[in-house]
């Protein structure tokens, strides 16, 4: 191993150690905070939240919070075995002997990295899935459902990514040094593609929607929508209860395929005011230009990401520091595309809690937006109600709250839905 090899595994390593200490860190005052707050309702909630309901968020958390150390454990060691410990390099050579080199063998590379690692976190997913949101009584999948779900993600995650890599790969080999430039351009129009055919294509694999059937809602939610100067091109109701009891809304699409999908869960657990609050918040990303912002953002970003990966792809130190030989006869497009997927997100990491106080004030915008548009009244009390229904802390250690949470906690919410004025 030559000099700038070896710091290269230096560093890195010293970065995933980094990344462990700083997470078990947050995870363990997490577990200790909910803990401490465990025994009595915070007062601001006293007479909304009983004492049962808030037992049962800390006991959730606690539990979840655990097996994400858990998690973290094993993908730290999964990305040593890949890497410095030879898995990569020894499926590369593999694959080599029996297909030779060329496309088809760096198309097997990435199937069967993804194969791989999928298999290997399967025990995990169902864990949580039938031990975890079981005993919290959140789980509504059969096993059945859920090994069908698994058939049918592979399937099309095979079906759109395939293609996607193909061309990515002969991109690399053929487009010349600024080869980047070009594939964040294919994949910047794979993404919106996919946002533009999720809605109607994908998403029915997974789950049925109907037109929101209840016409009194659906007149409250149109005229919401009228006042708001908002075209979507239908409301929708998703069988989200077939898998989960937790709730949710959103709005789905680009331009003129945008729709509204509303869980079945969500409709059966607030009124018409609630709900037409709730659509109030989703309508203020809208009107705050957060989903258009979110989008330049990830261009941004991933431009970024490819020309990182366009020079460290040349280099002969990023494969031999991660203990990957390098073909001198072959493309090693591949490896590189697993190695910089392997290693990216120990150094995204320092840099979620930018994005995370970016999307709680998206929060606070769009909830200050419902605000005008509705009741505060009807918004805050949806919001406990999904807080509690969701068994969400209402006691989230502070510093935790501030590298993770996408959204604020809900006493930060509520005390500025109090405070704003009623329209
Ligand atoms: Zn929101």
């Amino acid at each position: 191993m030559d000099n700038p090899a070896m710091l290269f595994s230096v560093f890195i390593c010293a970065l995933l150690a980094l990344g462990l200490v700083v997470r078990t860190a947050l995870a363990s005052r997490q577990i200790r905070h909910v803990a401490r707050h465990r025994h009595a309702v915070p007062a601001a909630f006293a007479d909304t939240i009983t004492l049962g309901a808030h037992q049962k968020a800390a006991d959730y958390t606690i539990v979840k919070t655990r097996f994400g150390l858990l998690e973290l454990l094993l993908s730290s060691a999964l990305l040593l075995g890949w890497t410095l410990l030879g898995g990569l390099n020894w499926l590369n050579q593999t694959l080599l002997a029996a297909l030779g080199a060329g496309m088809l063998q760096q198309l097997a590379l990435l199937a069967a990295f993804a194969l791989i690692g999928g298999l290997l976190s399967l025990p995990l997913a169902w864990w949580a899935t039938f031990r975890i949101e079981e005993r919290f009584g959140f789980n509504r999948m059969t096993l059945g459902l859920w090994l069908s779900d698994l058939l049918k993600g592979s399937l099309v995650g095979a079906l759109l990514g395939l293609p996607i890599a193909a061309l990515v790969l002969w991109l690399m080999d053929a487009a010349g040094p600024a080869w980047w430039l070009w594939a964040w351009g294919v994949w910047m129009a794979f993404n919106l593609l996919a946002l533009l055919i999720y809605p109607s294509l994908i998403a029915p694999l997974f789950n049925k929607f109907e037109p929101l059937p209840d016409a009194t809602l659906k007149a409250r939610v149109s005229a919401l929508m009228q006042r708001c100067g908002f075209a979507a091109k239908g409301l929708f109701v998703m069988d989200g209860s077939k898998r989960s009891a937790h709730a949710n809304a959103y709005f789905t699409g680009l331009g003129a395929a945008k729709r509204v999908v509303f869980f079945d869960t969500l409709l059966r657990q607030l009124s018409a005011a609630e709900v037409e609050a709730v659509l109030a918040h989703e309508l203020g990303h809208h009107k705050r230009h957060h989903i258009v912002k979110r989008i330049a953002l990830l261009f941004g970003l991933s431009l970024l990401g490819f020309a990182l990966l366009g020079w460290l792809s040349a280099q002969a130190w990023f494969y031999i520091g991660l203990g990957v030989t390098p073909s001198m006869d072959a493309p090693n497009d591949a490896l590189a595309l697993l190695l910089f997927l392997l290693t990216l997100p120990l150094l995204t990491f320092f840099f979620s809690p930018l994005l995370a106080q970016l999307s709680r004030q998206h929060e606070f915008e769009a909830d200050a937006y419902a605000a005008t548009q509705t009741q505060a009244a009807d918004l805050a009390s949806a919001l406990l109600k999904l807080y509690q229904d969701n068994a969400s802390t209402l006691t989230p250690d502070p510093l935790y709250a501030r590298f993770y949470y996408s959204h604020p906690s809900a006493s930060e919410r509520l005390a500025r839905l109090r405070a704003a004025p009623a329209c």
